[in-house]
């Protein structure tokens, strides 16, 4: 069964027309059959058009020999809210059954649902995903499923996938046209810097009625503000801090 995929994987090369025209295709085809996505920009979206994209990917570029390498095992697919660097990430499990001995494997594609949604609103500079510009969250989900759906297959034609490897490359230049294996998508850190928001700067926000000062330690989805306090952990620096996790909108500036 990988077999198949392998060989499809090392020879297969689509023309830039060939590679637009499925670009183009299932951006209107997942757009047409979703019952969440109102438009290119959606607001919402579900784990079902995540599926459905990358069984649009799979027929359209792969023939359907990505889910038949499969081979019945699990797989998944999944929006993430926590994932606030990465576009998308492909993961596999093997379980060990403790009573037969037997291993399955199991299969997961994720997409982060947080960038996505960061992105598009009214950000000045363009958007890239895979190194090609993205014009709405539409194309740039396409881009990761792209990317993703290449991390798969590998792992099901060789058990084993690196985006920073030459393999990995040439399919997805050979099959996408890609030009990297990163994106520039809008993170949180980058909105924070906008308003003047970074790791050190001092902040102060409001919580159960009473108003604290502190310093900005780490920007994920929220920031995370450590207030010094002897209440709190010591950290490396020899002081005690107490840790809040606050939304970047409630942020204020110190007195
Ligand atoms: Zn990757």
């Amino acid at each position: 069964m990988s077999e198949e995929l392998r060989q499809l994987l090392q020879t297969s090369h689509l023309s830039a027309e060939r590679q637009q025209h499925n670009f183009q295709t299932i951006h209107t085809t997942v757009l047409t059959s979703s019952p969440y996505m109102k438009s290119a920009n959606f607001r919402t979206f579900h784990a079902d058009d995540l599926k459905f994209m990358f069984q649009q990917y799979d027929q359209l570029v792969l023939n359907g020999a990505c889910g038949r390498a499969l081979n019945g095992r699990p797989l998944t697919f999944h929006l993430s809210k926590r994932m606030t660097r990465a576009g998308g990430k492909t993961s596999w499990k093997s379980i060990r059954d403790r009573r037969t001995g037997s291993v399955r494997e199991e299969f997961e594609i994720s997409v982060s649902s947080h960038l996505l949604f960061q992105t598009f609103r009214n950000e000045t500079r363009s958007v890239t995903v895979t190194g090609l510009e993205c014009t709405d969250r539409l194309q740039a989900m396409q881009r990761i499923v792209e990317h993703e759906i290449v991390h798969l297959s590998e792992q099901l034609a060789w058990r084993s996938s690196s985006c920073r490897a030459a393999r990995f490359q040439s399919i997805a230049v050979r099959l996408f046209g890609h030009q990297a294996h990163t994106h520039d998508l809008v993170t949180t850190a980058e909105v924070a810097h906008q308003h003047g928001v970074r790791r050190g700067s001092r902040v102060a926000f409001e919580f159960e009625g009473r108003r604290y000062q502190g310093i900005v330690n780490r920007i994920t989805t929220r920031v995370t503000v450590l207030v010094a306090s002897p209440q709190g952990e010591r950290y490396s620096d020899g002081n005690r801090y107490m840790k809040f996790y606050i939304p970047l909108n409630m942020l204020q500036n110190p007195d």
